[in-house]
């Protein structure tokens, strides 16, 4: 059996144009398509116009098309970028020929960061215009990304306690060794070791310092935004958590923010913001039980917006012992009433447990009580604590039990992006440093993701109409403007004649 033969000569002259080489459905095209369409002025991008003299720059819808046909397929890093530039076929097509260095794709990306947020939210609202995006029901969830930071360059008191411990120990070590140094060249060596440990110790309590002065728990000393958080099963690294927020009617983002390690004050902000961009009057949330603290869910009621968040397991449950349900509240004498019948009052005072305002009740019954081994371990007897938002908890308890199955729509809304973004854009660590940084990468990738689902639900042919009725008043201008300039033309030769 025979090999297939070649079908091109390497020698052979050959004539084409790049248009030919792409693909009528290429992602490049929709790309050029798409950021021909943004009003790239108005979202703030950098040398639109710019100074007649000097080198010119390049414009930005060069770059971020480049970005946007780079990050789809896992092109991130300002030399892939460029090295595409120089063999990417499709990358020639879109740039037409021009080839920006590394040090120019960097910095556009490091120069254009609100310009980055403006565009998703541009596109957010012209998906919402195409009826793709309803804004009655998102789900928010959270996914780590690696910052470029290591662990090594992070610290804590803890952290520092344990190098300062380690370092005071070798010391003394090494002064022992120092007393029974045998010549003074064994000396001089024991000495610089003691210096070398000294010099460590006093840059840590350099960190220390740092640590004290401004009250925070940690410090990174690469990326000053970036904080330790647990990637996944218990693996701990540097980096953000990522806040993504989509509407459920085609699992679109509609928006990102990052900040906290965790996700207890980010259900309100998230929620209020997607209300405000979309423009809706009311909006229901479905997020999992990370989310779940009454003062955000309170947060979220006051703006009209319905919260679904899985409802926090109390602690007695894991205890074994009675569930908090068992005990009855009573509103208007504000008193429980336990599984022993017994009336458990408070003395009315609010009290504060980590930050949050709780009251306390409870029984004299206890002593004696028969059920006392299932319902607590306190010596003092079973006392309840009741959050000041303690009715908006079991108001959003009481709609996740009625409502499972809409509560169950939320990981189907929003999971399957982050696998997406983490395993084929390989979108697990940041390139840049500082919170708004990489926000604004976070903001490109969503742009993009957004862009290659719209394939899936529009189909290409769809999408690129679509998009090219946005570019065409562009191309209506300018031929307005070329027929102004023939007619001109066709006078001044009739004048001439
Ligand atoms: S231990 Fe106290 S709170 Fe628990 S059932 Fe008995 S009386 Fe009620």
């Amino acid at each position: 059996m025979q090999h297939l033969e070649h079908e091109i000569d390497r020698l052979q002259l050959t004539m084409m144009d790049l248009e030919s080489l792409v693909d009528q459905n290429s992602y490049a095209r929709l790309v050029d398509l798409f950021v021909d369409a943004l009003p790239l002025e108005d979202l703030g991008f950098r040398h639109i116009n710019h100074e007649s003299t000097g080198r010119p720059p390049y414009h930005p819808s060069v770059l971020l098309k480049l970005y946007m046909y780079g990050y789809r397929h896992g092109l991130r890093s300002s030399n892939k970028l460029h090295q595409a530039c120089l063999v990417n076929v499709e990358v020639w097509w879109l740039l037409k020929g021009l080839r920006p260095s590394p040090r120019t794709i960097c910095y556009f990306r490091a120069n254009n960061t609100k310009a980055f947020k403006k565009a998703f939210q541009h596109f957010v609202l012209l998906l919402k215009e195409w009826q793709l995006i309803e804004g009655e029901t998102i789900a928010i969830d959270s996914f780590k990304i690696r910052a470029q930071n290591s662990l090594k360059n992070n610290f804590n008191q803890r952290k520092i306690d344990r190098h300062v411990d380690y370092i005071d120990n070798k010391i003394a070590e090494y002064e022992n060794q120092l007393n029974e140094a045998d010549g003074i060249k064994q000396e001089q060596e024991i000495k610089e070791k003691i210096d070398f440990q000294k010099e460590k110790k006093r840059k840590y309590k350099a960190i220390e310092k740092e640590l004290n002065d401004t009250g925070q728990k940690q410090i990174s000393k690469v990326d000053a935004d970036a904080r330790s958080v647990v990637l996944h099963r218990n693996i701990v690294n540097v980096g953000y958590n990522v806040q993504a927020g989509c509407d459920s009617k085609h699992n679109l983002f509609i928006n990102a923010q990052t900040g906290s390690v965790n996700d207890t004050h980010a259900l309100a902000p998230m929620a209020i913001e997607a209300k405000a961009l979309l423009g809706v009057k009311q909006m229901n949330v479905l997020t999992d039980k990370g989310y779940t603290t009454g003062e955000q869910i309170a947060k979220c009621t006051a703006n009209n917006i319905t919260t679904y968040s899985s409802p926090k397991e109390h602690s007695s449950q894991k205890n074994g012992l009675y569930d908090m349900q068992i005990f009855e509240y009573n509103e208007s004498e504000d008193t429980y009433t336990c599984p022993a019948g017994q009336t458990m009052i408070t003395n009315g005072r609010w009290y504060n447990k980590r930050g949050h305002k709780v009251k306390h009740y409870k029984t004299k019954a206890c002593k004696g009580c028969s059920l006392r081994k299932q319902c607590t371990k306190n010596k003092n007897g079973r006392f309840i604590e009741r959050n000041y938002y303690q009715p908006d908890v079991e108001q959003n308890q009481a709609r996740v039990e009625a409502n499972p199955d809409y509560y169950r729509q939320r990981q189907q809304i929003t999971e399957h992006q982050f696998g997406t973004l983490k395993r084929q854009w390989h979108f697990t660590y940041t390139l840049v440093k500082g919170k708004e940084k990489v926000l604004s990468e976070v903001y490109l990738c969503f742009s993009i993701y957004n862009l290659v689902r719209l394939i899936q639900i529009l189909g290409v042919d769809e999408l690129k109409s679509k998009l090219g009725e946005l570019v065409l008043p562009f191309y209506d201008q300018i031929e307005a403007f070329l027929a102004v300039l023939r007619g001109c033309n066709q006078k001044r030769q009739i004048d001439l004649n």
